[in-house]
């Protein structure tokens, strides 16, 4: 074989390797991570977990909320917003599991709703049922029905959306005095409101690195609306674009440290 020939072929072979590696193993990696998030959605109806259904998504599935623990302090838990971050929703059903079977481990009580937009995550996209991207339907001073891109589209009003009002209620409901809002998959601690020490407690426990401004503007976000305007202390925990396992290992002490502090 000509010297040339073998030159393509290795150039070929290494070529194969890499879209296998960045796209192919991705890909299948969360192919295989849907099928999971749609039994786990699936089982929590049986589940001998207190789950009570909360409220309904825009096309009538169960939005399901896990509460444990007393006390005046109360800790809001948040998770698949976004339908596309399933590893977020994943994350959150394990730590409810973990705090009914150990209650000992938080001093406080805690709210998790380990999924915000239920119809977004059994298709595995970012928006609702009606495309709206319920991080940007919260009715905040900065709220505008203007959008560049789809999936940052607001809604035709602020708060038109069950999922967002459902989030609302929870705020009014529980009045926590803070509230984790976990997404994927930028690796990164975010906060708004008065939430400084709380977000270093919680960097102390999984190491991610701190940013104060996410980088890109988010009117009608929940930390608009609940950390900037309503002063709760928020952090929006933004986990890389890990296995369910991993996030666990990741953040399972910052999250109780979370409900926790300033303990
Ligand atoms: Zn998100």
């Amino acid at each position: 074989m000509p010297f040339t020939n073998k030159y393509v072929i290795l150039v070929l072979i290494i070529l194969i390797m890499v879209i296998i590696y960045y796209f192919a193993v991705p890909f299948i990696k969360h192919l295989k991570l849907h099928q999971e998030t749609k039994k786990l959605y699936a089982s929590i109806k049986s589940s001998p977990l207190p789950w009570k259904i909360f409220a309904k998504s825009e096309q009538g599935r169960d939005i399901y909320l896990f509460e444990q623990g007393k006390g005046e302090s109360t800790t809001l838990i948040l998770a698949a917003m976004h339908g596309d971050e399933q590893n977020t929703f994943h994350l959150a059903v394990k730590l409810a599991d973990t705090i009914h079977t150990k209650p000992e481990l938080i001093n406080s009580k805690v709210v998790i709703v380990p999924v915000v937009n239920p119809d977004g995550l059994l298709r595995n996209e970012r928006i609702n049922a009606n495309k709206v991207d319920i991080n940007r339907n919260f009715p905040t001073e900065n709220w505008r029905p203007i959008y560049e891109k789809h999936k940052y589209n607001p809604g035709y009003e602020a708060g038109s959306e069950k999922e967002t009002q459902a989030v609302m209620e929870l705020i009014n409901l529980y009045q926590p005095e803070k509230l984790i809002v976990i997404h994927s998959d930028l690796h990164v601690l975010n906060y708004d409101g008065p939430a400084k020490d709380l977000v270093l407690r919680m960097a102390d426990y999984n190491g991610y690195h701190i940013e104060s401004n996410i980088g890109y503007p988010t009117p009608g976000s929940l930390g608009a609306y609940a950390g900037v305007e309503g002063r709760i202390p928020t952090v929006t925990l933004e986990l890389p674009d890990n296995s369910p396992e991993e996030a666990w290992e990741e953040n399972f002490e910052a999250l109780i440290q979370a409900i926790n502090f300033p303990e």
